[in-house]
């Protein structure tokens, strides 16, 4: 029995060493060896030498460059594995921990790839974000580390990532280079949108087309329909101007010439001789001044305000008088009191003011033009709602042998 119990142990013992023999180790933001700690020149912490010596003499020898030509400080981290952390946490943590760059510039920059992931993530401080904006930092991972670490070759691939980013801090118009090269990517990508487009446009112009046919015909219609009542077929097209307005606003070009084309005829309309009703002899149209004599007080003010406009025509052998009536799109509408279109709001003040804690209150003050009513109309003010503003993110600690630099999480992440 004792045996057997000791052999369970072993057995389990076994399990547990190739369990970990298996797994790659995971790190942690504080087992993470800080390299720069043991010595100045050294940026590049890679515990189990995933990039190779020849590519970290040669990123070390890079970065110091850069450290002294730029005080850019800068660490490339390459870790089997972070467990299930995500590395875009992970790398900012990190970053905050180390503190990459100098305190007063946060000129910092974190490469760090996590090879069971098969992520790598470029974080920078915010002295760097400039020079290095994400979209720079996302096309360094696309270009240079994507392919290479797809084919295993994870020296290469970080050695020139490292050099183009030395390349651009260096020269920042090299950036711009780099940009050009995307822009000419994007654009053969865009062939298809640019179909998409082509044939939006062409569905637009028919519906132009079909809608314009529409209204034409609709106006055709109305004309004919009124052709010997030019009052009424005034009241019609001024009634069909408004749908004309609103179709114009989606299709300018059609609907405008049929909008110009109504108006053309209401005004027409308006002018055109007419015979008296009674004897039938040409009518005359008075103007402003001399039909003020036949029309009502009411009707002048309403004139006079501009709301309705009165056409009086005179028969010039029997005296008779008609009168038509236009009205005006105008902020008056009808009086209430004496049913005038003189009646409009004069005055909206308000009288107690909303606060946080309750409702406000204000009056509109209506007046007629022609009968004198005033009328006060209160309404409430509803109660200022102040909305929650979200907490800030905490500050990082200074450590390590980097200068305390901090990272707004600028960067790009990028797999492979
Ligand atoms: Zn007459
Ligand atoms: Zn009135």
């Amino acid at each position: 029995m004792i045996d057997m119990k000791r052999f369970y142990h072993i057995v389990l013992l076994i399990l547990l060493l190739t369990h970990f023999a298996v797994q790659a180790r995971e790190y942690t933001v504080e087992s993470v060896p800080n390299v720069q700690v043991a010595h100045r020149d050294r940026h590049v912490s890679d515990p189990e030498n995933f990039l190779g010596n020849e590519a970290h003499n040669r990123i070390n020898v890079m970065l110091s460059q850069l450290r002294d030509s730029n005080s850019v400080e800068a660490a490339v981290v390459v870790l089997p594995s972070i467990g299930n952390n995500d590395i875009d946490n992970f790398a900012t943590e990190l970053f905050t921990h180390w503190g990459i760059g100098k305190a007063a510039n946060d000129n910092g920059l974190l490469i760090i790839a996590v090879m069971d992931q098969r992520q790598i993530v470029l974080r920078t401080g915010y002295g760097l974000e400039g020079v290095l904006p994400d979209i720079t930092c996302s096309r360094i991972i696309r270009q240079y580390i994507t392919p290479a670490f797809r084919d295993g070759n994870y020296g290469q691939g970080m050695t020139e990532a490292v050099e183009q980013i030395l390349h651009i801090v260096m020269n920042p118009e090299a950036s711009s280079e780099l940009m050009a090269d995307e822009t000419q990517r994007g654009f053969h990508i865009d062939q298809s949108d640019k179909e998409i487009l082509l044939n939006i446009l062409y569905v637009y112009l028919a519906l132009s087309v079909i809608l314009s046919l529409l209204l034409t015909i609709r106006l055709n219609r109305t004309i004919r329909q009124y052709r010997n009542e030019p009052y009424e077929c005034y009241k019609e097209l001024n009634n069909s101007q408004t749908l004309l307005i609103i179709t114009a606003i989606f299709f300018p070009l059609w609907c405008a010439f049929n909008l110009a084309r109504c108006q053309r005829t209401m005004k027409q309309m308006r002018e055109q001789p007419r015979d008296c009703p009674q004897c039938k002899a040409t009518m005359e149209r008075l103007s402003e001044e001399q039909d003020n004599h036949y029309l009502t007080p009411q009707e002048d003010a309403e004139e006079r305000v501009g709301s309705v406009d009165y056409d009086v025509w005179k028969c010039s052998q029997c005296d008779n008088v008609e009168v038509f009536r236009f009205d005006n799109n105008t902020q008056y509408q009808e009086c209430p009191h004496c049913h005038a279109k003189t009646y409009s709001l004069a005055h909206d003040r308000i009288v107690t003011q909303a606060t946080t804690l309750s409702a406000g209150r204000g009056e509109k003050i209506y007046t007629c033009y022609y009968c004198k009513l005033r009328k006060v109309v209160p309404y409430i003010i509803p109660m200022i709602v102040v909305p929650k503003s979200g907490s800030g993110g905490g500050g990082g600690s200074f450590g390590g042998g980097f200068g305390g630099g901090m990272t707004g999480g600028g960067g790009a992440r990028g797999g492979w």
